[in-house]
């Protein structure tokens, strides 16, 4: 119901996922048209604005892909996967989804994609089969934070689903703890296969709805269909193989979270992607103030989401999905060779109970797999930081550690003090103190960071680092911009007083997050953006 708000499209997804259509165009269509100075607006002109209403309708789930309609629906139309899920460690049976709609495959253009697709899907369009009780929509504020965040992840080199857009339903109330409008925003990624999908298909009575049109398979022969998929998206031929490559990936996926400071808030099974993304942003923040026991979900009591459990949360969903596999692991193990289909059929209890404890048996290592690759990933992330180049045994003791130590201890903030760090001249070590420090920091603070320093050019002088290279490397990998609390705050609370007249700001703030590592001011994030706002107004006058 209502008009429909085409409010942000992100120019770097279209480029990555879409490089067909036409980017300019595209942006040609987001709020008014520019104008080349001394042109005056046609008024019989109505191609953009169709186009841009046709872009908006099909983003904002009122309308299908037109070419989607010469397609028999069952083979192919809008769809939504069922899923299951552990929601702070304890079983959920199905929760979603609710409240997502995939609408389009497309082929990945980028010529290392190996056959691999592009999915969009809109969040919050409305209610699914899915979706129990509730409405199927999304608040204008989290569409928001989910549309920055994705797009600022991807920019910070982790892996995540992209954003595309953000279409905002001004007469659409929903009801959460207060009245707020809805809002759709759409996202990429190869798959947003996760966890809690082979969940929903780990028993005989569970049903797994495969795709469009509704191809309903019961019991054990949705999982080994799921699984064939998920292999194909993989790339890997064994069940098992595809158990340790989805714990590989997250692993990897979780070094990026914690060297650069992102915390989930919701790591519950089906928020966790079997492509090794970042998905489902919710309650997520960046580290401020360097805390490991910092929770960022304020329903989290007991912290079980917090920064430093992170990896272990990890390890949690990839022992729900060896749990759910394992019996058809097993059937594997014994048969040697890939499950047929039919493969459970006339299986009783205790079979599947055996079945699973070979299954158990055959992949008990995949977790210290991981751990190595996730201690490889995470020290290489943080000598990358510290713009170190060779790797070097004693670094996480005697630079990376107590670098930590030191930001935890004079609660300094995360970011800011690698940034800072980027300008560091082991010949003026001084200099850097006053980047780093409050001039009425005491006297013992400014002594550790000194030996710190010390410690650190002494590494620097052992792999002959040359200064302004390293300089240039440590720019390139600690942001300057950083999608903190204050700013989504601050964005959401004027987008919520007036979208349309945000778009300006939502465009820029996205472009900020999409090149985190340029010398954006950072004090002035936000007035920037408001200058250009007014030059764009001046101009277009
Ligand atoms: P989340 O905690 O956001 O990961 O949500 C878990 C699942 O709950 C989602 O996958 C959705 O399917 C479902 N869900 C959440 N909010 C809604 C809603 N407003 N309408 C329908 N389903 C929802
Ligand atoms: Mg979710
Ligand atoms: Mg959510």
């Amino acid at each position: 119901e209502g008009p429909l708000q085409l409010l942000a499209l992100s120019k770097t997804c279209l480029r990555d996922c879409f490089p067909s259509l036409d980017v300019g165009d595209a942006f040609d269509l987001l709020g008014t048209p520019r104008l080349a100075s001394g042109s005056t607006v046609q008024q019989d002109e109505p191609a953009p604005h169709a186009a841009r209403e046709e872009l908006t309708s099909v983003l904002g789930g009122r309308s299908v892909l037109a070419n989607f309609s010469d397609i028999p629906e069952e083979a192919y139309a809008p769809w939504s996967l069922r899923y299951c899920g552990h929601q702070f460690g304890v079983w959920a049976g199905q929760l979603g989804d609710g409240r997502a709609i995939s609408i389009l495959e497309t082929p990945n253009l980028s010529p290392n994609a190996q056959g691999q697709v592009w999915e969009l899907q809109l969040k919050g369009a409305g209610r699914t089969p899915f979706s129990r009780t509730a409405d199927g929509l999304a608040v204008l504020r989290s569409s928001i934070r989910e549309f920055f965040c994705a797009e600022a992840m991807h920019a910070l080199g982790i892996p995540t689903s992209r954003s595309l857009s953000l279409v905002g339903l001004p007469e659409v109330p929903v009801e959460r703890e207060k009245m707020e409008t809805a809002a759709i925003c759409s996202r990429v990624a190869p798959s947003f296969i996760r966890i809690g999908n082979f969940e929903a298909c780990n028993g005989p009575n569970q049903v797994f709805l495969f795709g469009g049109g509704g191809k309903l398979e019961k019991g054990w022969e949705g999982i080994r269909k799921l699984t064939e998929w998920t292999k194909r998206l993989l790339g890997v031929h064994s069940t098992q193989d595809m158990v340790r490559e989805i714990a590989k990936r997250n692993m990897r996926m979780c070094a990026g979270w914690q060297v650069y400071g992102f915390m989930h808030g919701v790591m519950n099974t089906d928020n966790i992607s079997v492509m090794g993304l970042t998905i489902d942003y919710g309650p997520y923040a960046f580290m401020d103030i360097y805390d490991p026991h910092h929770i960022c979900n304020h329903t989290d009591q007991e912290g079980r989401y917090s920064y430093r459990l992170q990896p272990t949360m990890i390890f949690f969903a990839v022992t729900a999905l060896k749990e759910a596999i394992g019996p058809l692991v097993g059937a594997e193990v014994e048969s040697g060779s890939p499950a047929a289909e039919g493969w459970a059929e006339g299986a009783d209890e205790e079979k599947i109970e055996s079945w699973k404890e070979k299954g158990m048996e055959a992949m008990k290592n995949v977790e210290a797999e991981c751990m190595k690759i996730f201690q490889e990933e995470h020290w290489r992330l943080f000598r990358q930081r510290l713009g170190l180049k060779e790797q070097v045994a004693s670094d996480p003791d005697k630079i990376v550690r107590p670098f930590l130590d030191l930001l935890e201890t004079h609660s300094m903030d995360f970011h800011s003090a690698f940034r800072a760090l980027a300008s560091f001249s082991p010949s003026s070590p001084d200099a850097v103190l006053d980047r780093l420090l409050e001039s009425s920091c005491s006297l013992q603070t400014r002594q550790s960071w000194q030996e710190w320093l010390k410690t650190y050019a002494e590494r620097l002088e052992q792999e002959k680092s040359v200064d302004v290279e390293r300089k240039e490397r440590m720019r390139l990998a600690n942001p300057r911009f950083v999608l903190r609390q204050w700013v989504l705050e601050e964005v959401i609370k004027r987008a919520q007083d007036d979208a349309e007249g945000s778009r300006p700001l939502l465009m820029k703030v996205l472009d900020m997050a999409s090149r985190p590592f340029e010398p954006w001011g950072a004090e002035d994030q936000l007035d920037k953006a408001d200058e250009e706002l007014d030059e764009e107004t001046r101009e277009e006058r």
